[in-house]
């Protein structure tokens, strides 16, 4: 099979490329370190099967970032049959500096240059004649995105795979030149591939190079005595960047001829849609808005906000029928957003499925309520009914709202907006010393933790890599969405409304906490560093249904799967646990749920957690076994609930949890989304962390859970019980971090 590898620029569209060719829906991220590992697939349209590689997006050969090393590995390690480098031709010369690096490797090449339908769109002219005839080696246009020029593409790199290709430079200075020309001879004397490649790179003063090749870098210091350019001195690493990019202005300023640039209107629609969503003081407030809108539009109950203005439907037979909500006579407060609609009739549909299969295990006694007491007397109806069912029902009513909410995000991601977002909180707090380079990790998080740890490996601060993988937990993962989505309605159940507020404060709140710990982390530390952060912004474009399509494919077969599989075996384990017990003495299935095995386990685990104010009450116990089943896998915690509370046929989940005051719902949702990840997030901390730091994580992941829950609680019910108590306190813990911030910001002037 013929192995052939993308390499390019972050952002070229190398990943695009990959999906379209193999028909896999690998994250396109629009930002650097979405891909820090090689993915494979296979091509399959030519005659001959071709594996396709896509590696991380790079600048350059030289080993300064792990991206970086992976990439150049791979190449000269690996021996790719031929590599196609993708060049992103609306921004050429930048792109092209990489190439200039790739000739100087004996592989064979071939050039993509992608986007050609964004400088159409520009207006601008594109020559790839020119790039071939001075390179010398096969150039295709193409757009990933649109799926043009692929065929070709292939069918060039097809055939050049099957030619050797020297390695080639085109640097000119003539003493340099000598100067290379003789190191390659050494090196091809010692038996080395890709002598001309490793010589430059020696010359450049590569540090796997002079680690690797000590035995001749006196000819390159021997040559430094004799040679001093003006500009660089001897630094001539500087001075070969500068020639690279020297030679492509002069040769290739002409491949791309922009429309009109005299009238200085060379602004395109991206640019100007940027000086809005961007701006240096609206920006942040119009993500904030944004976010709002998103979960108004997912969770509220009330979509045009009829009741805040006091306004209701006195005869809503019709409107309820369509959203679900079943023929009931009483006056509506307002109309519930799509997600809650979709919620809805996902709830019916999953209820009629249960009651089918109580009626089945009742021995077909009457359908509904008959059929359910009759299956739950039975240990086998208990098991399926009870247990397994009730628990995958409440995971799975969410889903439909869980994927609108992951439509957003995967909107927000395609447009390329999600880029700027990093781009708007690294800019609002570099000065506190956080940068952008760990929010992109963070952002990845909201989808799942498991890459969001794996992508801190673009950092490479140690101090800012374990404090980014520390600070994971408070970007909520999708996993966790099922959670947020059940105790809002919780809260609607509870009469506190405002379900789309409460779950938009889990994730802004989850954000801004993220900020104010990372600020207090500095205090505490030495550490003054704070990562440089380069990104370039991808043009806006439309959605493309197809990608957001296989985003959305892909979480929703994980979805499912995790259903069969973990949770069914998980829910298995809780029924059990559950059912039996010691009632009279004796081990039996026990008829009050707290003499079986979990209601013990539960009432020393409420003990554990009473200071967080959720476990005070009867049912505190429930809340604290579903939150430590939450360790298996997030939605664990809703299906435990289900299993435990399994309330009365008519009452939905969320009525039958009523015990819960507000800031009991808030501490409860504060120690979920704070506390240890799942196994699986764990497992990948501790492959990025040294034990010692793993063990910190693990203390820092409970302590902040734990404290930030109680506080949450206990605040929360001054404010209840005197306003002007919580406002104190608020006031108290505003000013210690107004306080830290200044501390860090003098730290962070001072570095
Ligand atoms: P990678 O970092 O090289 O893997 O780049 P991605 O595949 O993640 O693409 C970066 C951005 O460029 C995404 O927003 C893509 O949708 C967009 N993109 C990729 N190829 C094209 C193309 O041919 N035309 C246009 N207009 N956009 C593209
Ligand atoms: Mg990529």
């Amino acid at each position: 099979m013929i192995r052939v590898a993308l390499a390019g620029n972050p952002n070229c569209g190398k990943t695009t490329l990959f999906n379209i060719l193999t028909g896999s829906s690998a994250h396109v991220g629009n930002w650097p370190g979405v891909t820090v590992d090689k993915k494979t697939g296979i091509y399959k349209k030519l005659d001959e099967q071709m594996e396709i590689v896509d590696l991380p997006g790079i600048y350059s050969l030289s080993p300064y970032t792990p991206e970086e090393i992976v990439s150049r590995n791979f190449i000269l390690d690996e021996h790719p049959d031929v590599v196609i480098n993708v060049v992103d031709a609306t921004n050429l010369e930048r792109n092209l500096y990489l190439t200039t690096q790739l000739l100087e490797i004996n592989v064979p090449v071939v050039i993509a240059l992608n986007m050609s339908d964004l400088v159409r769109k520009n207006g601008d002219k594109l020559d790839s004649k020119i790039l071939k005839d001075k390179l010398g080696v096969e150039v295709v246009e193409i757009s990933a995105l649109r799926g043009d020029g692929l065929s070709e593409l292939m069918n060039a790199a097809l055939k050049a795979s099957s030619a050797h290709r020297e390695g080639k430079t085109l640097l000119k200075d003539k003493d340099l030149m000598h100067l290379v020309k003789d190191i390659s001879i050494a090196f091809e004397g010692k038996a080395v591939e890709n002598p001309l490649f490793h010589a430059v790179k020696l010359v450049e003063n590569d540090e796997l190079e002079t680690k690797a090749h000590p035995d001749l870098l006196w000819m390159v210091d021997k040559f430094k005595q004799t040679f001093s350019d003006d500009t660089f001195g001897d630094d001539f690493e500087a001075l070969i960047a500068d020639a690279r990019y020297k030679y492509i202005a002069k040769e290739f300023s002409t491949v791309v001829t922009k429309k009109d640039v005299s009238n200085g209107k060379n602004e395109t629609k991206s640019d100007r849609i940027d000086k809005v969503l961007t701006h240096r003081i609206w920006g942040l407030p119009i993500f904030i808005a944004i976010m709002f809108f998103i979960f108004h539009f997912t969770f509220s109950e009330d979509l045009l906000f009829m009741g805040k203005m006091g306004l209701s439907i006195e005869n809503p037979g019709l409107i309820n029928f369509f959203t679900g909500m079943g023929y009931e006579g009483e006056a509506l407060e307002g109309i519930p957003s799509l997600g809650v609609w979709l919620q809805s009739w996902m709830g019916w549909f999953t209820g009629q499925f249960i009651s089918g299969f109580q009626w089945i295990c009742s021995g077909f006694k009457e359908f509904g309520d008959v059929a359910a007491e009759a299956a739950s007397s039975t240990w086998y109806g208990s098991l399926i009914c009870d247990g397994v069912l009730a628990g995958l029902d409440s995971v799975c009513s969410f889903i439909p709202q869980i994927m609108l909410l992951f439509l957003f995000i995967a909107i927000m991601e395609d447009t390329g907006y999600m880029a700027r977002i990093a781009f708007i909180l690294d800019r609002a707090f570099r000065k506190f010393g956080l940068s952008g380079k760990a929010f992109i990790p963070m952002l990845t998080g909201f989808g799942c933790s498991v890459p969001g740890i794996m992508a801190t490996r673009t950092i490479e601060n140690e101090v800012e890599k374990n404090r980014t993988i520390r600070l994971m937990t408070c970007f909520s993962c999708g996993a966790k969405a099922p959670i947020w989505a059940l105790l809002a309605a919780v809260a609607t159940a509870c009469g506190f409304g405002y379900a789309d507020i409460f779950v938009f404060t889990i994730y802004i709140g989850g954000i801004a906490l993220a900020i104010i710990l990372a600020i207090f982390m500095r205090v505490f530390t030495k550490d003054r560093y704070t990562s440089p952060f380069i990104m370039e912004l991808p043009q806006y474009h439309l959605p493309q249904a197809r990608n957001v399509a296989a985003h959305l494919w892909e979480k929703l077969k994980h979805y499912v799967y995790k259903a069969a599989t973990i949770l069914t075996a998980s829910l298995i384990v809780i029924w059990f646990l559950k059912t039996f017990g010691i009632e009279n003495g004796s081990f039996c299935m026990v008829e009050d749920i707290d003499n079986s095995l979990i209601g013990y386990i539960g009432m020393v685990l409420k003990y554990v957690f009473y200071p967080c104010g959720w476990a005070i009450n009867a049912d505190g116990w429930k809340y604290a076994a579903a939150s430590v089943t939450g360790l298996v896998a997030k939605e664990d915690v809703v299906g435990t609930m289900a299993v435990l509370f399994n309330g009365g046929a008519e009452d939905t989940l969320a009525e039958s949890i009523h015990t819960l005051t507000a800031s009991g719902i808030y501490s409860f949702a504060v120690f979920n989304l704070l506390t240890f990840p799942c196994m699986a997030a764990i497992a990948t901390a501790r492959a990025e962390q040294t034990r010692i730091e793993f063990l910190k994580t693990l203390a820092f992941w409970f302590g902040v859970s734990y404290v930030g829950s109680a506080a949450v609680y206990w605040v929360g019910t001054l404010y209840e019980v005197a306003w002007w108590g919580g406002l104190i306190v608020t006031l108290a813990l505003a000013a210690g971090v107004v306080t830290s911030g200044i501390l860090v910001t003098r730290k962070t002037k001072k570095a």
